[in-house]
């Protein structure tokens, strides 16, 4: 890191892996495979062997066809196609989507902006863990209905949905199912062959890979077509047009294949980490615990701490790099959508820190956490009026 301190914002996105960065040289330079893989000539051939080979190893990681892979931009664009490519091609047939206020924005503002276009939008609230009541989605179905868009894992939380639950449900009512998979993607095995999911997206910068490359899974299904979001050329079936950047597809690639090789032992690391972690510092008065412990992934714990301000937490938790909310809400000031609509008061909002863990991530890292929050917490909670 170029300044002294301690990373713990892994949700917010990864350093990328040295393998991974061997990979991607290797694309790049007059001697690399930088020509445009859909050009003919033989440069241009083993551009596309190389684009093909990554679309195997991401295939792998979801167990899919690699035929069924749309390469994007990031997640952002991923949610962005599926919702929007499934509602404007469903449009003839009704105008109501089904999602739920702990999406991402990716999701959440998509929605929004459908919305102020005259699509109906259904809000399904979150149990106070962050899960979806999937009898609410079973009564929020209706002969309108044209997608349901319910993420995997919560950036924010780290909530884990019943992803196989929900898709079995879409599936026996004929509605497509939108996964975000960001968060989820190679930390949790994820086998869309197994799970009714029609759509799943899916990004690198979170796996160790590069940013700015992102894919989407769409499923063979002859009742499900997309309209692309953009025109321009003949590239990926023209669902999503424009050359595909060579070196960013190799380097997902190859976070992939890391990924699925090492799904367990980060698991293990990742769980001994958040436990760590969570036993040192619930004895400080006045911390809980957001979103439910026995269905969250384990890279990421978010706790509160009531009377605080996020902000002068994060501040006075300095050299530690960790989030209030989440990284995306930072800039707004507001406290989290997604811990208020799971019934948290907005004192406690307010006061969220989310600490994230990766395969870097040591447990003197942890400990450093630790001393640094109950320092900070209790120097805070010193200068408070009332404690005066
Ligand atoms: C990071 C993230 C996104 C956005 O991904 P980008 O690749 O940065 O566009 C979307 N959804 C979730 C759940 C995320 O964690």
């Amino acid at each position: 890191m170029s300044d002294s301190g301690i990373y713990l914002d892994y949700a917010a996105t990864t350093p990328v892996d040295p393998r991974v960065v061997e990979t991607m040289l290797a694309c790049m330079g007059e001697a690399g495979n930088f020509a445009n893989p859909s050009a003919l000539h033989a440069a241009g051939r083993a551009s596309a062997r190389v684009v093909e080979h990554a679309a195997g190893e991401l295939a792998r990681l979801i167990n899919c066809d690699p035929r069924r892979l749309v390469w994007t931009s990031g997640a952002t664009e991923s949610n962005n196609l599926a919702i929007q490519g499934v509602l404007r091609a469903r449009e003839h047939r009704g105008r109501h989507l089904i999602t739920m206020p702990t999406e991402h924005k990716a999701v959440t503002d998509v929605a929004k902006a459908l919305g102020r276009e005259g699509w109906r939008v259904t809000w399904l609230e979150p149990e106070p863990g962050g899960l979806l009541p999937i009898e609410r989605l079973d009564a929020a179905i209706d002969d309108d209905s044209q997608l349901v868009s319910i993420m995997f894992a919560n950036n924010e939380t780290g909530v884990v949905q019943d992803i196989a639950a929900i898709g079995r449900l879409c599936r026996e009512r004929g509605v497509p199912f939108h996964v975000d998979a960001a968060q989820a993607l190679g930390k949790i095995a994820i086998d869309v062959a197994a799970l009714d999911v029609d759509l799943l997206s899916m990004t690198a910068h979170k796996i160790y890979g590069p940013q700015g490359i992102g894919a989407l899974y769409v499923a063979r299904c002859d009742d499900l077509s997309l309209e692309p979001l953009l025109f321009g050329g003949a590239q990926q079936g023209r669902l999503r047009p424009g050359t595909l950047p060579v070196h960013l597809i190799a380097g997902f690639g190859r976070a992939a294949a890391i990924a699925g090789g090492s799904l367990l032992d980060d698991y293990t690391h990742l769980w001994e980490l958040r436990d760590r972690l969570w036993r040192g510092i619930e004895s400080v008065p006045g911390v809980v615990r957001n979103g439910e412990a026995d269905a969250s992934y384990p890279g990421i714990l978010n706790v509160s701490a009531g009377g605080l301000d996020g902000e002068s937490l994060l501040l006075a938790l300095e050299p530690l790099h960790v989030s209030t909310g989440s990284a995306c809400n930072s800039q707004s000031g507001e406290p989290s959508a997604v811990l208020r609509s799971m019934g948290r008061s907005d004192e406690l909002a307010e006061s969220a820190i989310r600490f994230s863990f990766g395969r870097p991530t040591s447990k003197r890292d942890v400990d450093a956490a630790i001393e640094s929050y109950r320092d900070a917490v209790t120097r805070l909670r010193g200068l408070l009026p009332e404690a005066a």
